[in-house]
């Protein structure tokens, strides 16, 4: 394991440091005269900036509106954290650029690349994910959404029934891409089949969910003979499984880094230093400090473990099991974290009000907390994911649940 980047390296991160210097020189910021400006169009702006220097997007393909550079996992990660220690925008948020346009490179025809890609980096486009749904969740494959090809007032159309859950923040969403059954007489996982949808249409009901936060982050999706284009569909007919497959190892791959865990941990020392607890200083409490020296070894070793993935990854060799163990160790830890903050904060932790908007203070910590719970569970749950590891990273058999 090597850890340290050569001169080539250290001249791009320069490279890196320049121009945020030059286009996001303070947090929040961005250019000229910005900071008057609202915050969505100075990080549109940035972004186009960065996407024409090389920086963001690079994996896309100049046509499709991305910097198109040569893959290099260094470069990449230099680049992470330049912006991260500015907290300067990376990608969009969202599931679409997260999700959707890694599946659309990979699986999508021309067209559908053309009409989304480019539209969805810029954060024009909203997509909501159409998976689960109230009997099929860690078994997906047994989803009973079903579309069948008609025709349309325009040719042939997707006629789509069924009802689908926790689609987060879909009441937001322009589109969605969804599993459908659309070929009955196959088998489980033969029959599904992945398409795109315009939420606007006609026969889609969206029905946002309240959560013990008191926010509304999901949502029920019902469609009753909803149309979509024929040419929708992403992959074969009856491909959907493999499509879905693509999708959800962007989505698993983008919840595990490291970064998360340092930086909740700095976090939680800073709390640490700052409330009494039993009377003392958290921070100087034993019990305390005992716990917070077994999270520290657990962050550690997640972001020496992190190190090593990217050395093998750089090296062209394949990390195996130890990027499928870097969600669940990420969803371990920042549960972890969250639970002792909510020690910490101690009883004024059940007094506080529910949140609405943006959290500050202590009660980022319970929505931490509550959001934690809701990680073990997002884009597959801890136990699936553990059967993952135990049957792709250590060859052990098959649950048959999974069957
Ligand atoms: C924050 C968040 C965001 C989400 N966003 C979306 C979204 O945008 N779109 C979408 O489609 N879905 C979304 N989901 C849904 C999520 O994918 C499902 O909740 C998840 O797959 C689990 O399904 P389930 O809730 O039906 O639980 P179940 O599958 O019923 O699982 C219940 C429990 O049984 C365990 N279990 C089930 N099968 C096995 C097995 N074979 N071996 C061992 N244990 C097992 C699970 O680990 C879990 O503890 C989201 C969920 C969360 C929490």
């Amino acid at each position: 394991m090597d850890l340290s980047y050569n001169a080539e390296y250290e001249a791009f991160r320069q490279t890196v440091i320049s121009f945020l210097k030059a286009h996001w020189p303070v947090p929040d910021s961005a250019g000229e005269g910005a900071a008057d400006w609202p915050r969505p169009k100075k990080e549109a702006w940035f972004r186009k900036q960065a996407i024409e220097a090389g920086f963001l997007y690079r994996g896309v393909p100049k046509e499709f509106g991305g910097a198109e550079q040569e893959a290099d996992i260094l470069k990449a990660t230099i680049i992470r954290d330049e912006f991260s220690k500015r907290r300067a925008p990376m990608e969009a948020p969202g599931i679409g650029n997260m999700m959707l346009v890694p599946t659309l490179l990979e699986c999508g025809t021309q067209a559908q690349k053309e009409r989304f890609v480019a539209k969805t980096l810029t954060g024009e486009y909203h997509w909501a994910q159409g998976y689960s749904e109230p009997n099929a969740g860690s078994d997906l494959a047994s989803l009973r959404t079903r579309a069948e090809l008609v025709e349309g007032e325009n040719g042939l159309e997707w006629s789509i029934t069924g009802q689908k859950i926790w689609s987060t923040l879909a009441q937001y969403a322009q589109y969605m891409f969804v599993l459908a059954r659309t070929e009955p007489d196959a088998g489980k996982h033969a029959g599904i089949s992945y398409l795109l949808i315009d939420l606007k249409a006609p026969g889609v009901t969206i029905r946002p969910i309240k959560q013990v936060t008191g926010g509304k982050e999901f949502c029920e999706v019902f469609f009753d003979d909803a149309r979509t284009p024929a040419d929708w569909i992403v992959g074969e007919r009856g491909q959907g499984w493999t499509v879905s497959k693509a999708t959800l190892a962007h989505e698993r791959s983008s919840i595990g880094g490291a970064q998360t865990s340092v930086g909740l941990f700095e976090k939680l020392l800073s709390l640490a230093k700052g409330v009494n607890y039993q009377g003392v200083p958290a921070i100087e409490h034993p019990v305390i400090r005992d716990r917070l020296v077994t999270l520290e070894g657990y962050v550690q070793s997640h972001l020496y473990s992190s190190y090593r993935q990217l050395s093998m990854a750089a090296a062209k060799q394949n990390p195996g099991r130890i990027t499928l163990m870097n969600k669940l160790i990420n969803t371990n830890i920042g549960h972890m974290v969250a639970d002792l903050a909510k020690d910490l904060i101690g009883d004024a932790a059940l007094t506080m009000p529910p949140i609405k908007g943006r959290a500050e203070g202590h009660e980022k910590w319970l929505n931490q907390f509550f959001g934690s719970l809701g990680v073990a569970i997002a884009g597959g749950t801890s136990n699936i994911q553990r059967n993952i590891i135990a049957e792709r990273g250590f060859d052990l058999p098959r649950d048959d649940a999974q069957e």
